[in-house]
């Protein structure tokens, strides 16, 4: 404003007045962000009854404070106009996305009738299973209180390997069970990790050791983005050959020396013997005592002893004959027997990982140099378990995190294995400037309990006796009948894919259109968008979900109820919709029971309050579930009476509910004088309490609790007392695993429950008692010469899955895919910058525009993930980029692998279960004819409610003053 008008005059009131602090909003609610799965503390500000504004909560352990694109377009997912606003019925073809509107009454006695009649007949024809679900505590009891096995979330198709890889090695795993010593660490190494996952407490990680500067940050990825862009070292690794990096370090520090003795004494099986006696139902097992103690081998007395003793001198290497007469190692012997091998040299596995051999040995050495040169002391006294005190905590100072990368190949468990395997080695568990357990991990390795879903365990009108998923230990857990035919419907705990900790949910829609091992009647599912981007073969998918019998013309898989907030790919193929809220709008429980929020330091958990009132006929699944619950009479939801136990809903059952005494869904103000933490009465009043203090609970442990927890007395009690852990004896970490033998043994047709014809060489090959390398199981069935190409997904930093392509400021920044390649790679192939190409694998193909960049594996092509839409789904418009320029490479990947033995597994690891999505190989092919959009045609009609999308988007507008609210009119208001 120019300087000689005078204010109020009418020249004055020609020019706009800025307010340079502005009150932006007339209350502050505290909750927990839900745009990925880090589960941030945020503050919503509301505005005139609307929301205005989102931060981060600088109180919050997570995030304190930091907030991301993501997090702050939390708005826009709410006012998302992809929003579904009332239950759905279907009325045409499944896919036609023709809906009747219904009551919430008829939704509920629709659903109940059908899952009522199920439960008294034949509970397992219920498959439940949940997408990007954050209840898991509760989705998983209502499923053992219906009586059905056949129940999991999405991480079978996410991260399977690394979780249990991790819980069966240390008895934790990276992200949501461990955490890099960010303060500590000189050395930090991460393999395959997106944006995504743990994303502020990563990045605010890394900028608290880019501040510090005294370590050293290596990225190990195909593809340098995000993280890998600020690491000082990128190693362009060829996908899938991780574990064959990791071993080759091994060889190096093996050859070297570089290996912490004393640690893998104290802390590991290292020194347990290993019975030698090949051809036997014993070989590889450990030797033990009448009591089932582990021996050693005493160098002192040149006897057997008990390998806990501390007492002892324990030999590392050698043979030793046991009374019975057979011979014994120590397991360390056969780690250096095995990694030793020159096939692990540097230059044995340079050409198959494209990591030459000086840069192998270079960062072989560096991790020497930082383990073993660079100690870091904390003058904290501690003591261990067997009572012995320590006036300082010294550690080795190299951390490691892995995730995705890793996980999502047919290789993952044993690479991730490998990477635990080599954090032993190096003495950096739990350490100063190591990987360090976050509460309630470490816990036995594996823990308890085993899944639930024998012969027996499986009967009509009746709860289970354990949950659908635990973890076994032997060939005798598993889920299979007597001909060793699975018994779940995803075919996890079978041979299959023995050690399926987090279900298959990506078996579920082939094997129940298939009818193998039985059809189900009824397929439930919440927040999973099985008919396109979580789907492998999603064409396939499609096919199999509106495929219908020949003779009764009845669907092949009978009845699929599904829950939304968003008009998503899934909800064409539903019968019955029951629409779901947004996460501003429900109540929501993290809860130490599921994924807690925890730190090194400290046991947390958290809530979601609804901070805006639903303006729409929808409601929170929770509710759902728990209400159907009550309809079904399912005991832990009714009273005597059959009336509802919580009749106030997921609140009231969160406060309430107590799945062993004093142990309830979150662990802060318990008990009848709201102070206990951890154990305690139910607390009527807990709910307040958590929204007094922003919405979490964080518990901290004393200065002596918080390292070595594996073996920390202080720590064990505690973890103890809290339910935690079953009792306060030490986690022992597998160096070498002992159900991995048990399985290998089977294999080989050893013990009571072996395997059927067809599994057995896959099972022997692929279970190992120490990490194996073998070549991703893609290489060898497509032909590497005609599909030369590995080819990724990358999660971008500003989406997360596929809820970010509704989202009105995230569509900015992807609103559609290019297909990445190296630039040399492209160049020699004749390929240029912005040409389209076909991508090709062996079972579909797309089109996409290439783009060039040097950051890429040179035998590697990459895109994001989840960008690519399906049209008219998402209420996105016909025209919109993310269907018409956008592609999937779900297309391209196979479900199934090729017959072996004569029986068809799974496209996944054949350990775990996991989806082995970065399996891939293609061939990319210049064609400039080639359509786009993978090829759509038609559009899925918008659902009934859910109303045209505005062609602009102008929220901010609705709060500015009167006159600038005027002047800025032209869009619409939303
Ligand atoms: S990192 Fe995830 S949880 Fe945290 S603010 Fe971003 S989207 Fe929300």
């Amino acid at each position: 404003m120019p300087d000689d008008i005078r204010p109020g005059t009418a020249a004055d009131d020609r020019y706009e007045k800025i307010d340079h602090s502005p009150a932006v909003s007339d209350e502050i609610k505290k909750t927990t962000c839900y745009m990925c799965a880090c589960r941030c503390g945020i503050n919503v500000h509301l505005k005139d009854g609307a929301i205005r504004y989102i931060e981060g909560n600088r109180d919050h352990p997570v995030n304190k404070g930091v907030l991301c694109a993501k997090g702050s377009a939390g708005i826009m997912q709410h006012y998302s106009p992809a929003r579904l606003s009332q239950p759905l019925r279907r009325v045409g073809p499944r896919g036609s996305g023709e809906f009747e509107p219904i009551s919430w009454e008829e939704a509920l006695s629709s659903a109940g009738d059908w899952l009522g009649e199920i439960r008294n007949r034949d509970p397992k024809k219920l498959a439940f299973f949940t997408g990007r679900d954050q209840s898991q505590s509760l989705t998983g009891f209502w499923a053992s209180q219906f009586g059905t096995p056949n129940h999991a979330a999405h991480g079978g198709f996410c991260s399977v390997n690394m979780a249990a890889a991790g819980i069966y090695t240390i008895g934790g795993s990276f992200w949501e069970f461990g955490e890099p010593d960010w303060e500590n660490t000189r050395y930090f190494m991460m393999f395959g990790v997106a944006e995504d996952h743990d994303s502020n407490p990563i990045k605010m990680g890394l900028g608290k050791l880019k501040t510090a500067g005294k370590a050293k940050f290596v990225s190990v990825n195909p593809v340098r983005t995000g993280y890998s862009a600020i690491a000082d070292e990128w190693v362009g690794i060829r996908p899938g050959s991780d574990g064959l990096f990791v071993m080759s370090l091994i060889h190096e520090l093996l050859h070297d020396g570089k290996v912490d003795l004393e640690f893998l004494v104290r802390y590991t099986n290292a020194h347990w013997l290993v019975r030698h006696a090949p051809g036997t139902a014993e070989d590889g097992l450990f030797v033990r005592d009448a009591d089932g103690n582990p021996l050693a081998w005493d160098r002192t007395t040149g006897q057997q002893a008990d390998a806990s003793r501390t007492d002892i001198d324990p030999a590392m290497r050698g043979s030793f004959t046991m009374p019975d007469g057979t011979d014994a190692v120590p397991a360390f012997s056969l780690l250096l027997d095995r990694y030793s091998d020159s096939r692990y040299s540097p230059e044995a596995v340079a050409p198959q990982t494209r990591i030459d051999a000086d840069t192998i040995r270079r960062i072989a050495g560096e991790l020497a140099h930082a383990a073993f040169e660079q100690e870091v002391t904390l003058d904290i006294p501690w003591t261990d378990w067997t009572g012995r005190k320590h006036d300082k905590m010294i550690g080795r100072p190299v951390a490691m995190h892995a995730m995705r990368g890793i996980s999502a190949h047919s290789n993952g468990f044993q690479t991730c294995r490998a990477i635990h395997v080599l954090q032993m080695l190096l003495g950096s568990i739990d350490c100063p400037g190591g990987f360090r357990y976050k509460p309630p991990f470490p816990r036995p390795a594996p823990p308890g309990p085993k899944p639930a879903g024998k012969p027996g365990q499986v009967a009509p009108g009746t709860p289970m006796a354990g949950p659908p998923l635990g973890f076994v230990t032997a060939p005798e857990d598993l889920l299979v009948d007597d001909d060793g035919k699975a018994l779940r419907i995803d075919k996890a705990y079978s041979w299959d894919a023995p050690i399926a900790a987090h279900g298959m949910m990506h078996t579920v829609i082939r094997n129940a259109w298939a009818g193998d091992p039985y059809p189900i009647d009824v397929l439930f599912m919440f927040m999973a968008n099985m008919s396109w981007n979580s789907s492998m073969n999603t064409t396939e998918t499609i096919r199999m979900l509106t495929d219908t019998d020949l003779e009764t013309s009845e669907y092949k898989i009978p009845k699929i109820i599904y829950s939304d907030a968003f008009q998503s790919e899934m909800v064409a193929y539903a019968d019955l919709i029951l629409p779901d809220t947004t996460y501003l709008e429900r109540w929501d429980c993290i809860s130490i029971l599921d994924r807690p929020i925890s730190d090194a330091d400290g046991p947390a958990d958290a809530i979601r309050q609804p901070v805006i009132v639903p303006d729409r006929d929808v409601r929170p699944f929770q509710d759902v579930l728990i209400e159907l619950g009550v309809r079904l009479g399912l005991p832990a939801f009714v009273t005597e009476d059959g009336s509802a136990k919580f009749p106030g809903g997921y609140p009231d059952y969160l406060a309430n509910h107590e799945r062993t005494p004093g142990v309830g869904p979150l662990a802060g103000w318990r008990g009848e004088n709201q102070d206990s933490h951890g154990k305690g009465a139910p607390n009527p009043n807990q709910l307040d309490r958590y929204i007094e203090n922003g919405a979490f609970w964080k518990g901290k442990f004393t200065p002596s609790q918080r390292y070595f927890k594996h073996s920390n007395r202080e720590y064990l009690d505690h973890a103890a007392e809290m339910g935690w852990i079953p009792n306060a004896d030490p986690i022992v970490l597998q160096l070498y695993s002992e159900p991995m033998q048990r399985f290998k043994l089977a294999g080989q047709g050893f013990g009571d429950v072996v395997p059927p014809e067809p599994y057995r060489a896959r099972i022997t090959e692929t279970f190992d008692p120490l990490p194996i390398w073998y070549a991703p199981f893609e290489d060898s069935h497509s032909d590497p010469a005609a599909y030369p190409i590995h080819a990724l997904t990358q999660r971008p930093m500003a989406m997360y899955h596929s809820w970010g392509s509704q989202n009105a400021w995230l569509r900015q920044i992807h609103g559609w895919n290019k297909l990445y390649m190296n630039r040399k790679t492209a160049e020699g192939q004749g390929l240029a910058d912005g040409d389209k190409v076909r991508v090709e694998s062996p079972y579909g193909s797309t089109g996409a525009i290439l783009a060039l960049m040097e950051g890429c594996n040179t035998d590697t092509v990459w895109t994001w993930n989840a960008i690519g839409k399906k049209k008219g789904a998402w209420n996105l418009s016909k025209e919109a980029p993310e269907s018409n320029k956008g592609f999937l490479l779900n297309h391209l990947i196979t479900d199934l692998l090729p017959p072996r033995d004569g029986h068809r597994f799974a496209n996944t690891d054949p350990v775990t279960g996991q989806a082995a999505w970065f399996d891939l190989r293609v061939r990319v092919i210049k064609d400039d004819n080639v359509e786009l959009g993978d090829g759509q045609s038609t559009a899925v009609p918008r659902a009934p409610g859910v109303e045209k999308a505005k062609t602009k988007s102008r929220f901010g507008a609705r709060f500015l003053p009167l006159g600038n609210w005027r002047r800025s009119r032209g869009g619409d208001d939303t």
